[in-house]
């Protein structure tokens, strides 16, 4: 049986891996600035370490070149997606590392549940983005209406009405662009 869907299971990692790819503004500044999380090792070590709450990640090159096909791919079958457009290409090299993160879990004697250690960290990674995808409404999952931006984001209003990632600051600066536009010259 699925898990059921809710509203609040931001598929938070998944979002992050796909929005790595995307360059964005930081506030103040007038460049865009790329924060590639998988740039260089060191950049991938210092992400998995947050993500996966481990003391000692180690990451060889290879990992590093699958993670950025895997992190290109997931982009575009989240855009395909979301534009209602095939991707069967994407949707191949997704699962091909999909299969390989089908993780077996275990119980504990103090009840706690754990996925038995798989020998890459680009297998964690891409499970747990299986597990949120899973347990996701991806009919929530849309792009940032704002053309400068275009980050993917999870609409959590309960009637679907977001337009933008986040109202600071995409929603003010849209609806100050729209305000300076209808102003007459
Ligand atoms: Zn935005």
């Amino acid at each position: 049986m699925s898990p059921p869907k809710l509203i609040g299971n931001t598929p938070t990692l998944t979002l992050t891996i796909a929005n790595s790819a995307i360059a964005r503004k930081p506030a103040g500044s007038r460049e865009r600035r790329l924060d590639d999380p998988f740039r260089d090792i060191e950049a991938f070590i210092r992400f998995a370490s947050v993500w996966l709450a481990a003391e000692k990640v180690t990451v060889s090159q290879g990992d590093l070149a699958r993670m950025v096909c895997w992190r290109d791919a997931l982009f575009e079958i989240l855009t395909a997606f979301i534009n209602g457009t095939a991707s069967s290409a994407a949707l191949a090299v997704v699962n091909q590392e999909a299969e390989r993160a089908l993780s077996i879990r275990r119980i504990s004697a103090e009840l706690t549940i754990e996925t038995a250690v798989c020998d890459s960290f680009v297998e964690l990674l891409v499970g747990m983005c299986l597990d949120e995808l899973e347990a996701c409404d991806p009919t929530r999952l849309k792009r940032c209406l704002r053309r400068e931006c275009g980050l993917f984001f999870y609409d959590k209003t309960r009637n679907r009405s977001a337009r933008w990632h986040a109202e600071d600051p995409c929603g003010w600066r849209s609806r100050g662009e729209r305000r300076n536009q209808d102003r007459p010259v």
